[in-house]
């Protein structure tokens, strides 16, 4: 089955790692990209290097997702009735290696703002404008942490673990509903990135078998959404319902756990259609390891109006 071209992918956390290799997989397959992080000079460049190399529009939209007015801003993005987004990547999260008690609460409570109360929020956005136009993807970015209890990092595996569980019950409630919009939850294993530093992570210990590329990543869970499955643990081949951890005892039949719907529900735009080429616009661990130090989150607001 040849690649499905989304028309216009939100990414957010494009600015580095998975987001970015997201953002780099669909613009090289013809979608424009709206790339939303909170460093605007990375998310500009990457825009200028997509728009030169792939020919595609590239959007920019810098926002701190943990800051109420701006994740607001990403959600009326998506929301847009002149330039709908036909995909979006739910991918920025943070994990930090640390006990709950000494990161302290606001290192805590920014963790489920991000990974868990943001995604919500967006793929709520998603889901509604999506519907209304009749066609939609969304991949949330969960991780295998989100299957087990994670001492030193609890509140990263307990919002994964709800990254799962929701993406897995709303495609079953979109499925019953007959909806257009597919989700598909991918859940990667270490993955080389920026993620271990920025959280602490010490990983020096992790073999080199378990870890995992992020353009593989990135290519694995798209390729997920396009089969029509809702999960997607990178390494595991497609078809292995019973060894997924997340359907025992679970009300989702196993059908819908790493198995193939029909193909081709909605609509995006396909291979060779055209796309507003050439401009670029602003618009306004698994399982944690060893603690070290946080850090800290920065709210950069450049923002950039290119041609
Ligand atoms: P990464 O390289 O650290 O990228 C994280 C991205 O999120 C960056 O683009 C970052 O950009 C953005 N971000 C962080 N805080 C943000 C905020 N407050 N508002 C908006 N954007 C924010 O890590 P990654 O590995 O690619 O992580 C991507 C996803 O994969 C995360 O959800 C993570 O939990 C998950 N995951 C990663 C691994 C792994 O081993 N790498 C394993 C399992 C799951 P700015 O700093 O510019 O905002």
């Amino acid at each position: 089955m040849p690649a499905r071209t989304w028309s216009r992918v939100l990414v957010t956390g494009a600015s580095s790692g998975i987001g970015k290799a997201f953002a780099g997989l669909l613009a090289a397959r013809g979608s424009d990209v709206v790339m939303v992080a909170r460093d605007a000079q990375r998310l500009s460049e990457l825009a200028d290097r997509l728009v030169s190399e792939q020919g595609v529009a590239a959007e920019v939209l810098p926002a701190d997702l943990t800051d109420p007015g701006e994740l607001e801003q990403v959600a009326r993005r998506i929301d847009s009735k002149t330039d709908p987004v036909d995909l979006v990547v739910n991918n920025a999260g943070m994990g930090i290696s640390a006990s709950f008690w000494e990161a302290g609460p606001d290192v805590a409570t920014m963790q489920v703002d991000l990974n868990v109360r943001a995604l919500v929020r967006l793929t709520h956005a998603a889901v509604a404008s999506m519907g209304a136009r009749g066609t939609g993807g969304i991949v949330n970015v969960a991780s295998t942490a989100g299957f087990f209890p994670g001492p030193g990092g609890a509140v990263y595996s307990a919002g994964k673990a709800f990254v799962i569980n929701f993406g897995l019950g709303l495609a079953e409630e979109l499925r019953r509903a007959g909806s257009p919009v597919e989700i598909s939850t991918l859940c990667p294993g270490f993955t080389r990135t920026e993620f271990q530093a920025r959280g602490g992570f010490e990983t020096s210990g992790v073999p080199e078998v378990f870890w995992h590329d992020a353009d593989e990543v990135a290519r694995q869970g798209l390729d997920a959404l396009e089969s029509g499955r809702t999960l997607c643990i990178p390494g595991t081949p497609p078809g292995q319902a019973q060894s997924c951890p997340c359907i025992r005892g679970s009300v989702v039949p196993p059908t819908t756990c790493h198995s193939e719907r029909s193909p081709g529900r909605g609509g995006g735009r396909r291979s060779g259609q055209p796309s507003r080429a050439g401009s670029t616009r602003t618009t306004g661990s698994p399982g944690p390891t060893a603690p070290t130090r946080p850090r800290e989150p920065s709210s950069r607001r450049r923002r950039r109006r290119g041609s």
